[in-house]
Parts: structure tokens; C-alpha cells; sequence
């Protein structure tokens, strides 16, 4: 079945019975499928016409599915891509460190195939509205999810990865109060490793480079709850 238009899925996996079985499976719920048993190949395929969304071993021959996931992730084009990754049960402890290099989600082997394309259905939802707008406008902030870029009443404002993905989250939906765990869970990914006091650092950062002299701060703190874009602000 080969559907224009299709979302494309790239599964990265070198146990063939499994990369065959899921290939049938992605492509009975409709989307279409690419498959490598190389993280190698895996890296060419990406670069040239990245899919919507990858499935990715943890270990591969080539490159290893984790540093894979590093290197997207710090890839302009490959920034958002949706990963999912699969290991092998006694790898879980590796769980943190396959969230922490960026991937979306992750699947321990042997896993249920239909709980896997639910998975991979949640993921391609949630990715798609991120896709439809570059530029997230409140008030006189500007942010361009293309060029990475924050302006404010025309200059730019200055971001480290962490602070832009913060007031990514944030702006998306002013107004919205969001707790220090469901930020660390959105922009740093549900590491458990981290301390809810790093969110306080990296607001505290991302005021000071949003704000000069008397402006007004865009960011709103809540006290006893977490904080949110201000709605209000012009
Ligand atoms: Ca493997």
C-alpha cells in the first residue's frame, strides 16, 4: 500500500525479522517506510530527505542509534524530527541517556507491536502543529523556529538552546501556567535526573536576556505552580 502523501517513517534497525515485521505493520496502518540496518546509512538517508518520524535501535552497526540521535538533534533540519527508540531489555538503564541525547520517546524490547504504532500515531500528532508555524509572535517577541532566532521590538535577543526551547514552550500558549516538572519534562525531556531548581536558573536567564533596562518582563511567575507567558504583554 503506497499512499501520496503519506507520513513517511524511517525504521533503523539491523534484527531483520523485526525491521520487517514493523515495515508490515507501519505500512498497514498507512504510512509510508523506508528501512536501514546501518545507523551509517541511517545518517545519509536523514541528510538527504529527512521522513516525519524515525525508529531507531540503540545498537547499530555504523553509528550507534544514541549518538545518532545526538547528531539529528543538533542538526537545523533535524532539530524536531520525532525519534522513538528501541532497546534491548538489561540496556534500560540507558534509559535516561536515550532521552537526555533528545529522543521522543522509547520502547524496550520485546514490545507490543500495536502499543508501538499507537507510539508512533501520538508522536506524529503532537509534531505537527510545531511544523505549520515558524514564527511565534506575543506581543513585541518574535520567535523563528527556522532560523532559531528571538527578536525583540526588532533586535535580537541573544538565547542558549535550553532558554530558547524554554520560551518556545512557553509562547506557544500564553497565558498557560506550566509547573517546573512539566517544563522539565517538555524542554529537557523527562530526565528524572534533573533538579526543578535548573528550571528556575534558566528562566533567570531567559529574563535577562529578554529584558533591558525598564522593560517589562514577559515571563510570569506563579508562585506555589511554575510560570507562564503573560498574556497580557504588548
Ligand atoms: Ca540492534
Amino acid at each position: 500500500m503506497s499512499i501520496a502523501n503519506a507520513p513517511r517513517v524511517l525504521v533503523v534497525e539491523d534484527e531483520e525479522s523485526l525491521s520487517v515485521l514493523l515495515e508490515y505493520n507501519l505500512k498497514s496502518e498507512g504510512y509510508s517506510v523506508e528501512r536501514t540496518a546501518r545507523g551509517d546509512e541511517a545518517e545519509i538517508l536523514l541528510a538527504e530527505n529527512p521522513p516525519d518520524l524515525v525508529i531507531l535501535d540503540w545498537m547499530l552497526p555504523g553509528v550507534a542509534g544514541v549518538e545518532l540521535c545526538r547528531r539529528l538533534r543538533a542538526r537545523e533540519a533535524t532539530r524536531t524530527l520525532p525519534v522513538i527508540m528501541l532497546t534491548a531489555r538489561g540496556e534500560e538503564s540507558e534509559r535516561v541517556r536515550g532521552l537526555s541525547v533528545g529522543a521522543d520517546d522509547y520502547v524496550v524490547k520485546p514490545f507490543s507491536v500495536p502499543e508501538l504504532m499507537a507510539r508512533v500515531r501520538a508522536l506524529l500528532r503532537r509534531a505537527k502543529p510545531e511544523r505549520i508555524a515558524s514564527k511565534l509572535t506575543q506581543g513585541e517577541i518574535e520567535l523563528d523556529r527556522e532560523t532559531r532566532r528571538v527578536r525583540r521590538a526588532g533586535r535580537d535577543v541573544h538565547l542558549g538552546p535550553t532558554e530558547f526551547r524554554l520560551l518556545e514552550h512557553l509562547i506557544e500558549r500564553p497565558g498557560r501556567v506550566f509547573s517546573r516538572a512539566q517544563l522539565l519534562d517538555a524542554v529537557w525531556g523527562q530526565s528524572a535526573e534533573i533538579d526543578e531548581r535548573t528550571v528556575d536558573v534558566h528562566v533567570g536567564r531567559l529574563r535577562k536576556a529578554l529584558s533591558r533596562g525598564n522593560e517589562p518582563d514577559p515571563i510570569r511567575t506563579v508562585r506555589g505552580s511554575g510560570y507562564s507567558f503573560d498574556e497580557t504583554f504588548r
